[in-house]
């Protein structure tokens, strides 16, 4: 996109006054003078007291405040790479607005770390390749990488770039390739050309599927579509028709996932069904350069797909056609630190600002969207069977803990569940909810329990390696063997982690094979992929694991399901806990018997009528969502208000507190149609030796909440010596 540059303001000295965004905790842009032709969107260095720092110029202005001769000279106005649109800078913009977070940081964050640095990029020219060999077939078999190279080089030259989409190898490929005399390399210069659409088209649309694409591609400009289906409905199958039509248009597409783990497995589900077209995966898994080369494909909107996790919603995208958000309900499309981004809520904007569709894809909604679709701000799309006509739903059901005999936190009817699975070769998968259920070590003497000397929670028991770690602050002890109160020597874990079932499950079944599948066991990038080929070859007989496994996995052989330490989200402080475990348990449950194979989910309990139960058993959604939403409604909760969360944490406690209670002051001065609460402890109430409070401001509309924010002017009130921030939309307490 050409864009004008930015005339010289002043008559006297040919300069003009630009306004820059840095990466400094500011509310404002600052003012420099330039000598050279600059557009907005384009990245220069300058000097910030004696430093030096990036800066990307947002636009010019006549005057400035700041006297004439105090405006500083730009040092070097950087063309390594492409400026930022117009309409990315907009979107930035509405960022440090909504989210009441510093311009400079918001636009500086959202660039790939390398485009961060003040050193420009080493321009790489663009070298194209050519083939000057014919005939695929004289390649051995075995080099397939290498045979797509050649088929794709026999239409017509690519660019390095190009090739690398294809697959991971490609890059090595084509230097093998190069040196055996089949390559070369050639100048090209120009437009890159469009590639040609390959669809492989596997299943007839089922009549709810083909509504579900038509209503997207009906609408010609904004429209925010719910699709809301159960795994298995076919949710993939409606994005791959959607993307279709839109590349046909010559459209780029924006998927976002909540987790890395899944990008690899869809990267390569989308290549199998579109082969030609270039796909890039945008994640924090990538090393700096590759991120720098996927986000510049997707800027010279030569990558069409472009598939990644909350930080792509940033991802310069100037053909940008379509958005689908995948699990829109999870919360890790939330950031927590920094710009507190909802990555959905943004595409929502990002969308409406460009005029086109935005899908966002649940089996479980999150109340906000459910609540917008009833309400009629979003479209509702409904998928409401399975899409393969032979596989059915899992048959849910409760153990009451009560009333079984339990063997160190499992029943004995599911031991017996899970006995039976292995005598027929059938996986079985034991999910653990975590929250408030990793063991921690007790003294049954005194009573006396690993709590964290640092922080209000307690250290987390790790077997294998006979280690105390608190999750909160990283301190780590070795295992006492002695109570280090009274000196007693039995010392018993309490509570059930994922390490202490494993074990439980070993001594049982010593023959059967067991995988654990947590944060821990797949610290390593490559050990989740090793892990997921074993489960699919059938060499693993028990899975036990975290919200890890629930998401997006698709293991043909598993046809049980059991759930361990639900209920600590039933008496949780958090509002969302219920709803959330909903979600997880749902998405567990659609674990089970996806292939033909019944399955069955045993949910232990001591609460087995409990409404959320009984509506899982019965799969059924809409009346969770309704229960829930009465509830909110009555409590006064989103989605009926909107809150913003300001939060302190700092080492001395009458700093936090008098913080906030200033603050708090003067929020009740304004006299804004908000409520204000008293200030509480946060929920972990003191983290690596600092005390952490937080107040919370509650609206019955956006507008007015953002109204009351901006007066708010909360910067204006001293926090010495604390660490603060804002979150608007808050998901955790
Ligand atoms: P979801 O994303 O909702 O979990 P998928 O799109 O992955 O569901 O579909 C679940 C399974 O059903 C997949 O194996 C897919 O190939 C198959 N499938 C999807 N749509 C159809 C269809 N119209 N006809 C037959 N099988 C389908
Ligand atoms: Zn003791
Ligand atoms: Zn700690």
């Amino acid at each position: 996109m050409a864009r004008q540059a930015l005339k010289p303001a002043g008559g006297e000295s040919q300069m003009s006054i630009v306004r820059i965004a840095l990466d400094v905790p500011i509310h404002t842009l600052f003012d420099y003078m330039v000598d050279e032709a600059v557009v907005p969107g384009q990245r220069v260095v300058v000097p910030l007291g004696r430093r030096q720092m990036i800066g990307v110029v947002m636009e010019s202005v006549v005057s400035s405040d700041v006297p004439h001769g105090r405006i500083r000279k730009v040092l070097c106005v950087l063309n390594d790479s492409e400026p930022l649109s117009v309409g990315l800078l907009e979107l930035l913009k509405f960022c440090s607005d909504y989210y009441h977070y510093p311009i400079g940081p918001t636009v500086i964050s959202a660039l790939p770390t390398r485009l961060r640095s003040d050193k420009p990029l080493v321009v790489r020219r663009d070298i194209h390749y050519r083939l000057i060999r014919d005939a695929a077939d004289s390649l051995p078999r075995r080099k397939s990488v290498a045979r797509r190279i050649v088929e794709m080089l026999a239409a017509h030259p690519c660019s390095l770039a190009q090739i690398k989409a294809l697959s991971a190898t490609a890059g090595a490929q084509l230097k093998w390739l190069e040196q055996e005399g089949w390559v070369e390399q050639c100048e090209m210069s120009g437009e890159l050309p469009t590639p040609a659409v390959q669809f492989v088209n596997a299943h007839r649309l089922t009549m709810e599927q083909q509504q579900a694409v038509d209503a997207v591609t009906q609408s010609s400009n904004y429209g925010c579509f719910l699709l809301h289906g159960i795994t298995g409905s076919g949710k993939t199958e409606v994005y791959v028709h959607l993307m279709n039509c839109m590349l046909q248009r010559g459209g780029q597409i924006l998927l976002l996932v909540p987790e890395i783990n899944l990008t690899p497995q869809l990267e390569g589900y989308f290549h199998s069904r579109f082969p030609d077209v270039p796909l890039v995966s945008l994640h924090s898994g990538l090393s700096e350069n590759q991120r720098l080369d996927h986000w510049q494909q997707a800027q010279t909107g030569y990558a069409h797909i472009v598939l990644g996790t909350r930080l792509s919603v940033f991802a310069e995208l100037p053909k940008l056609s379509l958005i689908i958000v995948d699990e829109e309900h999870d919360s890790s499309f939330k950031q927590q630190d920094g710009l507190r981004y909802s990555a959905r809520d943004v595409a929502v904007f990002r969308a409406s600002q460009r005029g086109i569709p935005i899908v966002l894809g649940s089996a479980t909604p999150s109340l906000e969207s459910y609540h917008n679709a009833q309400i009629g701000r979003y479209k509702l799309l409904k998928l409401s069977g399975r899409a393969k006509a032979d596989a059915r739903l899992p048959a849910v059901s409760c153990v009451n803990i009560n009333q079984s005999v339990m063997t160190e936190g499992v029943s004995e009817k599911l031991m017996r569940e899970i006995a039976l699975r292995i005598s027929r070769s059938e996986q079985s998968l034991l999910f653990i909810n975590r929250r408030g259920y990793a063991p921690v070590l007790m003294c049954t003497e005194c009573g006396w329990l690993s709590d964290c000397k640092n922080c209000a929670g307690r250290m987390v028991l790790h077997l294998a390696d006979r280690k105390l770690r608190c999750h909160h602050c990283g301190l780590q002890l070795n295992m006492p063997t002695s109570c280090p109160s009274c000196g007693h020597a039995g010392l018993h874990p309490v509570g059930s982690g994922t390490q202490r079932v494993e074990s439980l499950l070993q001594a049982r079944f010593p023959d059967a094979r067991i995988l654990r599948v947590d944060k821990d066991s797949t610290r390593n990038k490559r050990s989740w992929q090793k892990m997921r080929e074993k489960i699919h070859a059938n060499e693993v007989d028990i899975l036990v694991g975290t919200q890890m496994l629930a998401k997006g996995h698709d293991f043909p052989e598993l046809t049980l399901v059991g759930v361990l330490g639900a209920d600590s989200a039933l008496y949780s402080a958090d509002f969302r806990a219920s709803e959330k475990l909903f979600a997880q348990l749902m998405q567990v449950a659609g674990r089970a018997g996806r292939a033909d194979k019944a399955g069955s989910v045993l949910i232990q309990t001591a609460f087995p009528d409990h409404p959320l139960f009984r509506c899982l058993e019965r799969h059924d959604f809409d009346e969770w969502a309704t229960l829930l939403l009465d509830e909110r409604r009555m409590a006064g909760f989103p989605p009926f208000v909107f809150q913003a969360m300001l939060r302190a944490e700092g080492k001395s406690e009458s700093d936090v507190y008098t913080y906030l209670g200033k603050a708090r002051a003067a929020a009740i001065e304004l006299k804004c149609k908000v409520e204000v609460f008293g200030v509480v402890p946060a929920s972990l109430a003191r983290r690596a030796n600092h005390v952490r409070a937080q107040l919370l401001i509650q609206a019955g509309s956006r507008k007015i909440l953002q109204q009351f924010l901006r007066d708010w002017r909360i910067d204006e009130i001293p926090a010495p010596r604390l660490h603060c921030s804002l979150d608007i939309d808050p998901l955790e307490f």
